[in-house]
């Protein structure tokens, strides 16, 4: 089985700021500044599909999906939850972890798509309340990383 490819970007860098790490799984912090607490679990080996993993594997893998997850709504408390995995651009299993908001800049729509039109003061107490999130990533990052070490 293929391990690395030397054309993948999530091969070849690590694809953010490395929270925690083993043999098998990273976890990336995004500096993404419309976007608080946006989390990527990474498969260290060059893998396609999570069915390419053994159960075991896929075990492993979504047990820090679930972790990350909990820290998040333990410490950002967001409205909800959006778990993704495309690979469509990056054929290498990754994890999107993100927390959202009802008044987020793209609420109720996938972060990737386009921000919905919103009035201006709407847009405003947005900007008051992900300034208060950002404030609170360093302890996100604390307690997600404890949690990590204690697995
Ligand atoms: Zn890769």
């Amino acid at each position: 089985m293929t391990s690395t490819s030397p054309t993948c970007p999530l091969c070849i860098n690590p694809g953010g700021d490395v929270l925690w790490r083993n043999n098998k799984l990273r976890v990336i912090t995004i500096n993404d500044a419309s976007h608080p607490g946006f989390t990527r679990v990474i498969w260290q080996e060059h893998v396609r599909e999570m069915t390419d993993l053994s159960v075991s594997e896929r075990n492993e893998f979504m047990a820090v999906v679930w972790l990350v997850e909990q820290v998040q709504r333990q410490v950002l408390q967001p409205d909800k939850i959006n778990l993704a995995q495309f690979g469509n651009m990056v054929p290498h299993l990754h994890w999107h972890v993100i927390p959202r908001w009802a008044d987020d800049s793209h609420f109720p729509e996938a972060i990737w798509a386009s921000a919905p039109a919103r009035a201006p003061e709407i847009e405003l107490a947005w900007q008051t309340h992900k300034t208060q999130l950002h404030a609170l990533l360093p302890r996100y990052y604390k307690e997600l990383e404890a949690a990590l070490l204690q697995r």
